[in-house]
């Protein structure tokens, strides 16, 4: 068997920010604020894997064995992570070390940064010069921005930040987990998408190409997926704790054993999904995990019938994410 794909790793569900569209900041009274131990970290096989991505829902460079972290998964696989970017000058020898360097960026706006997360913007890109200004760097760096209906417009900009910055790519995500009715209305995909979105969109894409840098949007059409984007048929995740989880959309470290989620508008509750323990993780890969993937396979199957008509349905705990809906 070759390899899979990605392991995803929860090094830490601390976090200095309480950004608002972060479900840290709507569950504040009942998350659990840890960092993953060397002896879990240990346990996890990443030779099997491509690539880890050392991060779950939380800061990764808070963990203070974090090089050693990357240091450690180096050594079988390709190696990133995605951070708020504030710590980056104090773990510059770490970072450097990784193949994937994700920075989130809320806005190019500096208040308006400073008011959806709460950290000055001009930092942030200080500490990204700091990486792509080093010679023969190794890190991919790519600016991650949310798409929400009162920042689209600022697609281009952040584009332009990237680059007067030294990225090489911009990834434009969705608000794909929504935690809270306040935050209804603020995705900007739906069943039809709005004209304005797809012109932002189009403008960041032109104006990438003219600064020669990557730009990723990810679609804004909802639309029923065979398989989500994070493809549990080869991915997985390990919590802070060492769980097995299909993705992070079904694990969050609350003390609650529901996720709350808004789903075309209204309040939905989903028990969280784990499958054993990683320092099992041959059998429960062989096993328990198994049979949640054969049903993403039997729905992957039918790409090649010609009419198809007998699409399994998605598991109850994926009809209400938007993963499964394509964006
Ligand atoms: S559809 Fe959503 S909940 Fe289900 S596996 Fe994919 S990301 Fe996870």
């Amino acid at each position: 068997m070759g390899k899979l794909g990605i392991v995803q790793v929860e090094v830490s569900t601390r976090c200095q920010l309480s950004c608002l569209m972060c479900p840290k900041f709507q569950f504040k009274d009942e998350w659990i604020s840890k960092d993953m131990d060397m002896e879990i970290f240990h346990s996890i096989p990443f030779k099997k894997f491509r690539y880890a991505h050392l991060q779950g829902w939380g800061e990764p460079l808070l963990n203070p064995n974090i090089g050693e972290m990357i240091e450690t998964a180096r050594k079988h696989c390709s190696v990133g992570l995605t951070t708020n970017g504030i710590l980056i000058d104090r773990h510059l020898e770490d970072v450097l070390k990784l193949d994937l360097l994700a920075v989130s960026i809320a806005s190019a706006d500096a208040e308006e940064h400073m008011a959806i997360r709460g950290c000055r913007l001009e930092k942030l890109k200080e500490n990204i010069k700091l990486v792509s200004e080093q010679r023969d760097r190794e890190p991919k760096i790519v600016i991650a921005t949310m798409m929400l209906k009162n920042t689209v417009e600022q697609l281009p900009d952040i584009v332009d930040l990237a680059h007067e910055c030294g990225a090489d790519e911009v990834i434009a995500n969705n608000m794909d987990y929504i935690p809270s009715e306040q935050l209804v209305g603020m995705e900007v995909f739906g069943s039809s998408p709005d004209p304005g979105v797809l012109e932002q969109i189009k403008k960041a894409e032109k104006k990438a190409n003219e600064l020669g840098i990557n730009f990723v949007a990810k679609p804004v059409k909802l639309e029923e997926a065979l398989v989500c984007a994070e493809d549990p048929i080869k991915n997985c995740l390990i919590t802070v704790d060492g769980r097995i989880a299909p993705c992070v959309y079904l694990h969050l470290p609350t003390r609650s054993e529901y996720i709350s989620r808004y789903f075309r508008g209204r309040k939905t509750k989903v028990p969280k999904l784990y499958f054993g323990h990683v320092s099992e993780f041959n059998r429960v890969w062989k096993e328990e995990y198994r049979r949640f993937r054969e049903i993403f396979e039997r729905r992957l199957q039918t790409r090649y019938q010609s009419l198809p008509l007998n699409i399994p349905d998605l598991p109850d705990v994926c009809k209400t994410c938007y993963k499964a809906w394509s964006v």
